[in-house]
């Protein structure tokens, strides 16, 4: 589809499924060839990234493991005060190869705030994935280990990201039209 509606918005098509399969293709060529023996633990970021990362690690062909956090979820235990950041993970993080997998990198906020938490629980290394970036907005320093676009700075939706929790299931992304 060329454009598409959610709410009152109008999205146009950006990025289309076959660029988008090409990209992850190579992306999860890259990381199998690095991690081939390392048996890596993807941490896949809820909600945006859960489209991205099952077509991504359907690339990776060695022996890996695959776990899920919601931030917000997070946000709200340490604010209950009732569970550690340790528990709300179901493996253990200490001397994993662990690989972060976002949807996309704005400001950089959100790992900038993560990733030293998770550096805590003392893995063996961390690595991180993105599908999107938008550099003219980036905030302070976030590496970005593997990169799939630069984009932008507009919002963009589909392929597992949302506007309002609606249009993560389209196959291509959008981007709000001018
Ligand atoms: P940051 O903390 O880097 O500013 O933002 C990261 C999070 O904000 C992403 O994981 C995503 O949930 C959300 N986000 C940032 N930009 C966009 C966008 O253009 N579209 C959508 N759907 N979410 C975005």
């Amino acid at each position: 589809m060329q454009e598409i509606t959610i709410s009152d918005k109008t999205f146009e098509r950006f990025i289309s499924e076959k660029q988008i399969a090409q990209r992850v293709a190579e992306l999860g060529q890259l990381i199998s060839e690095d991690y081939k023996d390392k048996n890596p633990l993807f941490l896949v970021l809820l909600k945006g990234a859960y489209v991205f990362a099952s077509d991504l690690v359907k690339h990776f062909l060695h022996p890996c493991s695959i776990s899920f956090f919601r931030l917000s979820s997070y946000k709200g235990m340490a604010s209950s005060g009732v569970l550690s950041f340790k528990d709300v993970f179901d493996e253990d993080i200490e001397g994993r190869n662990i690989v972060v997998l976002e949807d996309i990198v704005d400001t950089g906020h959100t790992l900038s705030g993560f990733l030293p938490a998770l550096n805590k629980l003392n893995p063996k290394s961390v690595k991180v994935v993105s599908l999107l970036s938008k550099p003219d907005v980036l905030q302070g320093k976030v590496e970005i280990d593997y990169l799939g676009f630069e984009i932008p700075p507009a919002f963009v939706v589909g392929y597992g990201l949302d506007f309002d929790e609606q249009g993560r299931n389209f196959p291509e992304i959008y981007q709000l039209k001018k």
